[in-house]
């Protein structure tokens, strides 16, 4: 096992990571920029590297300040959390090269998962569903455009294929939007994610985010850890999570995650992973993989009682692989609620200093979480402050201690989006459970 792990992020997932490594007696080592000096976790690493400013380009993404901190620290592994640099190949490729363990996927994995045209044609091969669309990227001649276009039939989506983060994907509902469309997503897809392809989809006009977590040893392992609906989004973002899908019949989950594991063994996958789908009328759609832990992983923690993030440490550290898929069970329910430093109306983000702040208890409930009283919430990176995750032994039960936990949470000196989930967990197509992806912008379309 390792003894000392560099942890490449920020935020509640670097004290997530953290907590993992304490609990296996493994040491952390934390970088940080210039705005995250006074955060909990750097006070509580065993050792703290300042690589730079604020600004992620020049500290939490630059790879040659992380690669420098690993090595002057003598560390042995990189976690490299979500967001920032967990997904990108060339990292995964320049961290093995200096000689340190990536933890995560190998980065050929990455590469053919990150680019979202090989990722569909992979699942195709393994014999995994996705949204019907165009065979590969758009060529450039707008006949054929349109031919492909009015083949998958509208509306259709126009996507990037290195498209990340809810950015890079358009509507169109006629054929006279079709090639402006194409043309603005690629223009912004080459100047965000340097990569200009774009695909087609069917846009599905009433799905449901569902997702199967999957854990895979490199070579011929690999088990699923139950899905996690994902519907309850605001600009293709998550805002609600939970573990397991309400109203899905079990035989067919069981069916798509067998299929994920079997993708896994072909591509050898190696660590923790995500399969993202969209579901309509009884149907499974690939639309994504993603090859790191995720925000919502800990709903997946609460009902099969396993830890994804020492798993992929156990992984990474090359420890035979024991889980067996007869192993893994479901027990209750679980939602997590992403609490972020925004106004609950307009969602302009709410940066400064937290003057009073308590976390909510009791049973069942799970906070994962760096801040804390005087904390102050820089304005650089993500708004997300805190994870409300609550277990019950009904779906009832865990919505009911999300309430309760939300009401006794407080936070001051911010704005935070508390009042939108207080709203949301007392809704009655909520309660009602299987709410599409849409839900939640039409329900803020109607407020007053
Ligand atoms: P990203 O990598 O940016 O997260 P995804 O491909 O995972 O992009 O899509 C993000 C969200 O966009 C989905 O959860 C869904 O809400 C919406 N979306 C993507 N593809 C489609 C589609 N074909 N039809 C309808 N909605 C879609």
């Amino acid at each position: 096992m390792f003894e000392k792990i560099l942890i490449a992020n920020r935020g509640e997932i670097a004290l997530r990571i953290q907590r993992a490594c304490r609990e296996m007696g493994i040491k952390t080592v934390v970088v940080h920029s210039e705005a995250d000096r006074d955060a909990k976790y750097v006070r509580l690493a065993d050792e703290s590297v300042c690589i730079g400013p604020a600004a992620s380009k020049d500290s939490y993404l630059s790879m040659p300040a992380i690669i420098a901190a690993a090595e002057v620290t003598d560390s042995q592994a990189i976690h490299p959390g979500y967001g920032f640099l967990s997904e990108n190949a060339d990292f995964a490729e320049r961290v093995e090269k200096s000689g340190f363990v990536f933890i995560g996927p190998r980065s050929e994995s990455i590469r053919l998962m990150g680019d979202k045209v090989s990722a569909k044609q992979a699942m195709i091969e393994s014999g995994v569903p996705v949204v019907p669309g165009s065979p590969g990227a758009l060529p450039d001649d707008p006949q054929e455009i349109l031919r492909l276009a009015n083949a998958v039939g509208y509306p259709v989506i126009v996507k990037a294929a290195g498209g990340g983060g809810g950015r890079g994907m358009r509507v169109v509902h006629t054929e006279a939007a079709m090639l402006t469309a194409v043309t603005t997503t690629k223009a912004e897809a080459a100047a965000a994610f340097n990569n200009p392809e774009v695909y087609l989809e069917k846009f599905l006009e009433n799905p449901r985010h569902i997702e199967i977590q999957v854990l895979a040893d490199g070579e011929k392992a690999a088990v699923w850890l139950g899905e996690r609906d994902c519907s309850m989004q605001r600009r293709h973002q998550k805002v609600i999570e939970e573990a397991p899908a309400p109203g899905i019949d079990r035989k067919l989950i069981e069916k798509i995650g067998e299929r994920c594991a079997e993708a896994c063994r072909k591509i050898r996958y190696r660590g923790a992973g995500t399969f993202e789908f969209l579901y309509e009328n009884g149907e499974f759609y690939f639309i994504e993989m993603n090859t790191r832990i995720q925000v919502e992983h800990p709903v997946t923690e609460l009902i099969t009682g396993i830890d994804l993030v020492q798993q992929q440490i156990l992984i990474a550290a090359g420890e035979k692989f024991t889980l067996r898929q007869k192993d893994i069970g479901f027990k209750g329910h679980a939602v997590e609620c992403r609490i972020n430093a925004e106004d609950p109306f307009t969602f302009v983000p709410s940066p400064g200093r937290i003057t009073n702040w308590h976390t909510p208890g009791g049973p069942g409930v799970r906070i994962d979480s760096h801040a804390f009283n005087g904390y102050f919430v820089p304005p650089y990176y993500d708004s997300m402050i805190a994870k409300v995750i609550t277990y019950g032994a009904t779906r009832e039960q865990a919505i009911a201690r999300m309430n309760i936990a939300l009401s006794e949470m407080v936070v001051e000196g911010i704005k935070t989006n508390i009042p939108l989930h207080r709203e949301l967990m007392v809704d009655g197509k909520f309660i009602a459970g299987g709410t599409s992806i849409h839900y939640l912008e039409h329900k803020l379309a109607e407020r007053p």
